[in-house]
């Protein structure tokens, strides 16, 4: 076993590993930008190397750099994590041109899964099955392709990824237009804008297999089902997939290891399926979409349904051991799912959020993180807070779990997902494993619904504003109701509530119809005389109650009132981002609706379109540009 590492990332990942590492008496190095000097990985390992920079081109990517490092600190190997560097041919092979081991899968194996194209005709020669549809190089008869294909069709650019260059087309008269956006958006993130089209698999389930080999040989941890997705992005995943017979794991099990086996593949790799569900799940009814060759982000949940370590085992391999099990070893034990935490603002369509944790309370379940309290989501890398992962010895009573740890999760200081998750754990298909990759989208609407709060929260919240605190002491005079007002604000509710303070930490509080009696008590509160689970927190801009939900409340300030009316004719950056495009000038005339800017932001692109009818003032952005959260980027003159 090695006896120093290098972990070249940062996040939950790299604390992730840490983990293992200290299990097995191997020393950590972490290396970190300037942002990220004071973060939880860097406190972990057991040393740590500055690149400086901010962003990921000026630190987490800097090849040199990094393998520097590892020689300044007697590193002997490097874990590259997942993103950043991970699947990068060039940096394997410049890590052991200086004399150091990559923990993962060759070069050579990179390259062959790299391109889907490519891959694709390795897997279809390995005798693996791939989604029928044209993968050639000639890119000049696309459109007869898709023909043959028939339609629906999916165009996809062969560097792809997260999603990016991808489109389904429904009908031949859409080809050109959705082919032109594909290619472009390829060229744009990948720069290359070859593609390949695909017969679109209907009622498509994601079902991936976790792959383990030594180079030569492999193994599989079964599969894990990510059909939970929006926008082609995994939400909540879980092991082992509903629904799944005997048969076709074999099926997929075997397709997966002949898959890893073809490119001689070491280290932990996913072989990614799509399945066609219209009929319930078939062993003829899967093929090959590609091979992610380094450790998934959704690893964990293969892990609970193991009792595999799966960065012990890239670590035994990486070192020169064998494969550290025989497929016959390993056995399915319960049900895992994974949620992925994220400091998102889901009601104004998913927009990635920052902010300070100002108060981070984990539910108790498997958390893997990057953060701690007080820890700032900047917008220099993934607005992940957190993945939370459950096990139980059924799916049942895994959903169950999950549902719990959800509400049990504290999270003030940003917006998070997690009403989203907790909708999608109580959704009543995904609950009968009833999944698709298209339930998201369907449901929407019901899913993104925010939990409304109701009278005893919004008094809870109001007490809190004033200063009180559960168990805590009050500024308030134990001497008569003293009567005060205050004015809170949840989502475009004005809530007005007058508090009067009866004393012993009890206070009156009317909300206009309704009032109740909300007191504090040792550990928490009570409204009416009954005790409730609630906790509630101040927070730099107001009050957040967690009572099975998150309510967050502004504490209204006059003063607000007046930027909220520049915002009706400004358009602000809804958060830091870069201008990728700006379509109007001064003096246009625009109607509500149309298209003004587009920020790019977090790997995401976001339109902003005007609020209403009228015609430009003025522009402050233009393509190419940096700007910040609350930046006014496109000014609509006075409404007469
Ligand atoms: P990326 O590398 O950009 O993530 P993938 O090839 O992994 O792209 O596909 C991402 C997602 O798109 C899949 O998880 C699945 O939901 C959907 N998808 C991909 N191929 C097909 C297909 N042929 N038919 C239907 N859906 C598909």
């Amino acid at each position: 076993m090695f006896d120093k590492i290098l972990i070249a990332n940062r996040g939950e990942i790299a604390c992730r590993i840490i983990d293992t590492c200290r299990l097995l008496g191997v020393r950590s190095v972490a290396i970190h930008s300037d942002i990220d000097a004071a973060s939880r990985h860097v406190e972990m390992a057991d040393e740590a190397v500055s690149l400086g920079g901010q962003t990921p081109a000026e630190s987490y990517l800097r090849i040199d750099a990094v393998i520097d490092a590892a020689r300044r600190t007697g590193a002997q190997a490097i874990h590259p994590g997942y993103g950043f560097l991970s699947e990068n041919p060039d940096f394997v092979e410049a890590v052991e041109k200086a004399g150091l081991v990559f923990i993962g899968p060759s070069a050579k194996a990179i390259r062959a899964m790299g391109l889907k194209d490519a891959a694709k005709t390795l897997m279809h020669e390995a005798g693996v099955p791939v989604v029928p549809g044209y993968h050639g190089a000639a890119q000049d008869n696309l459109a007869a392709e898709a023909d043959k294909i028939g339609y629906p069709v999916l165009i996809k650019a062969v560097a792809g990824g997260g999603g990016k260059g991808m489109r389904r087309v429904d009908a031949p008269s859409e080809f050109a237009d959705a082919l032109a956006a594909a290619q472009s958006e390829a060229l744009k993130a990948f720069g290359n804008d070859v593609v390949l089209i695909e017969k679109y698999v209907s009622k498509p389930r994601h079902i991936e297999v976790q792959v383990f080999g030594d180079g030569t040989r492999a193994v599989h941890l079964f599969e894990r089902d990510c059909s939970l997705q929006r926008r082609h992005q995994k939400v909540i995943e879980e092991a082992p997939a509903p629904g799944m017979t005997a048969d076709m794991r074999d099926a997929m099990g075997q397709a997966a290891v002949r898959a890893a086996e073809a490119v001689g593949y070491a280290g932990a790799g996913t072989v990614e399926f799509i399945v066609d569900a219209s009929d319930g799940l078939s062993p003829d009814k899967f093929w090959f979409m590609e091979m992610n060759t380094r450790l998934q982000v959704e690893h964990p949940v293969s892990e609970e349904i193991t009792g595999v370590d799966l960065v012990a085992w890239q670590l035994r391999v990486a070192a020169g051991e064998g494969l550290p099990a025989k497929q016959s070893d390993l056995r399915i034990k319960g049900h895992a799912f994974e949620a992925r935490i994220y400091a998102e603002d889901v009601p104004a369509g998913f927009l990635p959020a920052t902010g300070t944790l100002e108060h981070l309370n984990f539910a108790d379940a498997r958390i893997d993180t990057g953060v701690r309290q007080g820890d700032e989501i900047s917008p220099f890398y993934d607005p992940m807070i957190a993945k939370l992962t459950v096990h139980g010895a059924d799916r049942a009573q895994a959903l169950a779990a999950l549902e719990r740890a959800l509400s049990d999760t504290q999270i003030a200081g940003t917006v998070t997902n997690i009403a989203f998750l907790k909708a999608l754990a109580q959704h009543e298909g995904f609950g009968a494993g009833d999944v698709d990759t298209g339930l998201i989208e369907r449901d929407l609407d019901a899913l993104t619904a925010p939990a409304v709060p109701c009278t005893r929260c919004r008094s809870v919240a109001a007490v809190v504003a004033l200063g009180a605190q559960a168990g805590g002491q009050t500024g308030f005079s134990l001497w008569g109701p003293l009567e005060q007002r205050v004015a809170l604000q949840w989502g475009d509710d004005e809530i007005a509530a007058q508090v009067a303070t009866l004393g012993g930490g009890t206070y009156r509080v009317s909300l206009g119809e309704t009032g109740h009696q909300v007191a504090r008590t040792s550990n928490g509160w009570s409204v009416d005389g009954q005790k409730i689970a609630a906790k509630a927190v101040r927070t730099d801009d107001g009050v957040t109650v967690f009572w099975g939900n998150t309510y967050s409340f502004t504490v209204a300030d006059p003063l607000d009132r007046a930027s909220g009316q520049l915002a009706g004719d400004a358009t602000l950056a809804p958060m830091p981002g870069l201008v990728k495009a700006v379509f109007v000038e001064a003096g246009q005339e625009v109607t509500e609706g149309d298209k003004l800017a587009v920020l790019e932001a977090m790997k995401m692109e976001h339109v902003l379109r005007a609020g209403r009818d009228g015609v430009v003032a003025s522009v402050h952005v233009s393509e190419g540009a940096q700007i910040a959260a609350g930046d006014p980027m496109i000014i609509l003159e006075e409404q007469p």
